[in-house]
This record gives C-alpha cells, sequence and structure tokens, in this order.
C-alpha cells in the first residue's frame, strides 16, 4: 500500500516509524490488518502559525497523546512508542515540512501484519504495531465563517456495546462516512447522528453543541461521542467566562429546531456554525454571538494570542 504511487492527491512528507520520507516512500505492506480491517487508531492534531513569534505551535498536544493510548488500551493495542516519542515525533515531522501556517494532521497508530493471527491477534509476539504521521491540509474554506446546513441522519450513531465512539479508530469513520453519504445526497454539508435511543451524539466528525436561552448545552460522554478535547476547552472557556457550567445531558432531536445557536466544535471543524437543521434556520439563520465568542476564544488560545493557555501549545 503506497500512500501516494497511484493517488491523484498531493501529500507533505510522511513519519513513518521513526524515519521522515516522502509520500511516495511512505508504503505499509497490504498484508497489515489496518488495510485489510481498518484496525487502527488515531489522532487528529493541528499546529497553529504563531505570527507574532514567528513558530508553530501544537494545540493540545499531551492531551491528544493520551487520547491516543485511551484508544490503544480499550483496543488491545501495545503501542509502539511511548508518549515522549509521539512527541518528538510530531515536532520532527511539522519541522520536516517546514510549514507556516495552521495544518490539520494524523496520528495514526496501525496493527500490521498478524500472520494467520487474524481478527483476534493483539500482542506483540502475534502482531506488528507500527504508526505514522500525515497530513497538513488547512480549513474548509467558508464554513467557520458563513455556517453549514445539516440534517439528521438516518443512520445511527456507533454505541459502546458493540464499537466504542469513545475510541477514535479509523474504522468507526465508516459510520461517519455513511451518514456523510445520506447528507451530500440530500444536499446537506453535514449530519448529525442520533444514538440508538434518539438522543442526539454527535456529527460525522465533530462534537455538537446548543445554546438555548443563554444555556451551553452538549451531549454527554456518554451518548456515543468522541471524547472531545475540543469540547472539553470550549466547556472550560464556557464557565470561566459565565460563571455557570455548561449543561452536559441528553437532548432530544426537537431541540435542534428551537435552539438559538448550533455549532459544531473539533479539532477539524474547530468552531463551525451550523446555520439550518433539516431545512430549518438555526435562530435567524445567521451563526450567532456565543458561536463567535467561542470561536474566537479558541483560535486566540490556539494560535498563542491568550497567556492563559500558553501551556497547552507545544513550540515546534
Ligand atoms: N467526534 C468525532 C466523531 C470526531 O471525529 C472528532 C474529531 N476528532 C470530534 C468529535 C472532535 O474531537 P476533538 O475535539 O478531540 O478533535
Amino acid at each position: 500500500m503506497s500512500a501516494s504511487s497511484k493517488s491523484r492527491h498531493r501529500h507533505n512528507k510522511v513519519w513513518l516509524n521513526g524515519g521522515i520520507v516522502p509520500p511516495e516512500e511512505a508504503n505499509i505492506s497490504l498484508f497489515t490488518q489496518t488495510a485489510m480491517r481498518g484496525a487502527n487508531v488515531y489522532e487528529g492534531i493541528r499546529a497553529y502559525w504563531d505570527e507574532a513569534a514567528g513558530r508553530m505551535n501544537v494545540w493540545k498536544l499531551d492531551r491528544h497523546i493520551k487520547r491516543l493510548f485511551e484508544s490503544m488500551k480499550i483496543m488491545h493495542m501495545t503501542s509502539p512508542y511511548t508518549a515522549a516519542e509521539y512527541r518528538q515525533a510530531v515536532i520532527d515531522w511539522l519541522r520536516a515540512n517546514d510549514f507556516r501556517r495552521d495544518v490539520h494532521f494524523r496520528l495514526v497508530v496501525y496493527f500490521g501484519d498478524a500472520g494467520t493471527g487474524g481478527t483476534t491477534a493483539y500482542k506483540p509476539e502475534d502482531v506488528e504495531f507500527g504508526a505514522w504521521i500525515a497530513g497538513g491540509g488547512g480549513r474548509s474554506d467558508g464554513q467557520v465563517d458563513d455556517g453549514i446546513s445539516v440534517c439528521v441522519s438516518s443512520w445511527r450513531r456507533i454505541n459502546d456495546d458493540s464499537m466504542p465512539a469513545r475510541v477514535k479508530a479509523g474504522a468507526n469513520y465508516q459510520n461517519s462516512r455513511l451518514a456523510g453519504i445520506e447528507a451530500a445526497e440530500r444536499g446537506f454539508d453535514d449530519a448529525l447522528l442520533l444514538t440508538r435511543e434518539a438522543k442526539l451524539a454527535e456529527s460525522t466528525g465533530a462534537g455538537v453543541m446548543l445554546v438555548r436561552d443563554g444555556e451551553l448545552i452538549t451531549p454527554p460522554v456518554t451518548a456515543g461521542i468522541l471524547e472531545s478535547i475540543t469540547r472539553a476547552f470550549l466547556l472550560d472557556i464556557w464557565r470561566r467566562r459565565s460563571n455557570r457550567p455548561g449543561v452536559e445531558r441528553d437532548v432530544d432531536r426537537t431541540e435542534l429546531y428551537v435552539a438559538d445557536e448550533i455549532f459544531l466544535c473539533g479539532t477539524g471543524k474547530e468552531v463551525t456554525p451550523v446555520v439550518a437543521v433539516d431545512g430549518m434556520p438555526v435562530g435567524d439563520g445567521k451563526p450567532g454571538p456565543v458561536t463567535r465568542e467561542l470561536q474566537a476564544a479558541l483560535w486566540a488560545a490556539a494560535r498563542g494570542e491568550d497567556p492563559a493557555w500558553a501551556g497547552e501549545l507545544t513550540p515546534v
């Protein structure tokens, strides 16, 4: 399997198992469990360009590495590297690509060749484990500014008793993909998924928050969601600014139709306003003031403009 030999896409350099390689040399075997069964876990991470300091900073790197280890633990993966080694690998990869802009990238830990061990192999003596870092895209232009229109998907979110959403596994994104295809075919930008109990979970690749009568509301971590790092940050910012906790509770579908504001939150989506749900405008159909305020707070923190969050930045 080659990252780019037959690809129509341009890729940046890749960190693969300890070395920096050009994308056409970033090859792993088709005998790997990651190629065959999507057996991997990963983190989507962002580094922001700090204009004043003239350098890149990784936002919340240690928190991402912690979640990566949580995903590996649940999936019975033996980490091929230590947390310190992943940290250094991210810095090495960013330096090698010499980015001078905000970039989104992925740190993937994968199950390699398991021989005849098949689906249940998990011990280091039975299966090789490896890791790569690749990516370097920016953001979906326009969406963070103008907002997006979403539908509620007819597909239900994966459940903790079968395919835990708490694990950031590559394979989980096939559930997202089905919902995303349905949304695109119906003319929406993205989809929100409900749990089997018909409570709001999240979008195809981000958490979701609502504003109703001045309260910030978001589904609990038990509602089939990834424990989003951006979600935790926004709840923290909200508490500091309003002196009230954000409300983590089950959300019904119909609350989406009467919310004053809705937005997606995540490393990739950052804070993306949702301006319509199922064809109905959210509030006045424009990104709302709380959405804008939290968006600005995230960017200020991640770009090194808010000293309160300097400890969450890893300089490159
Ligand atoms: N949910 C899903 C399904 C996601 O893919 C993401 C993006 N990683 C998120 C939520 C947001 O998580 P985070 O804020 O940690 O990026």
